[in-house]
């Protein structure tokens, strides 16, 4: 904030750092001011997409929409237990059938119909294909700030 107020945009825009916000908004929560800092750093994540940073950091999300055009679902549980996915896997049956649920999530065919309507409509593979597009040609953001 001391550098946007100082107006060192490049520095700022070409940082890591304003990737690793959550926008859980505690920051919020607990400012006296009820300051929104993370509105903040939309905004500046915005400004730095525009400028060409950051689009390398974007690159969880093109796994994501895959994920929702191949199976109804934008995560698994493989996705975040790269050790050892089918622990994971084993695990998440447990806890559903623990809670009454079937043993796997399945998404149904109503719903796959709706979704490929909606991701028709949006034109959602094209915006995945630019957004994979614009990965590859980043600017690459510093880790150091
Ligand atoms: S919203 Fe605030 S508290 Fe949450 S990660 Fe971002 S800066 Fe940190």
């Amino acid at each position: 904030m001391y550098d946007v107020a100082l107006g060192e945009e490049d520095k700022v825009l070409s940082s890591k750092e304003i990737w690793y916000c959550f926008q859980c908004f505690f920051c919020t929560n607990k400012c006296p001011f009820k300051i929104g800092i993370p509105y903040i750093i939309s905004r500046l994540r915005k400004m730095a997409l525009e400028q060409g940073y950051g689009w390398e950091l974007t690159k969880i999300l093109s796994g994501v929409g895959r994920n929702l055009i191949k199976s109804g679902l934008s995560i698994s549980p493989q996705d975040y237990a790269r050790l050892d996915p089918k622990k994971a896997e084993r695990e998440l049956a447990k806890a559903r059938l623990e809670m009454g649920l079937p043993e796997k999530y399945q998404v149904s065919d109503k719903a796959r119909e709706e979704l490929k309507v909606i991701l028709e409509e949006t034109n959602f593979k094209e915006e995945l294909e630019n957004l994979e597009e614009r990965v590859e040609e980043s600017k690459e953001s510093s880790e150091n700030y």
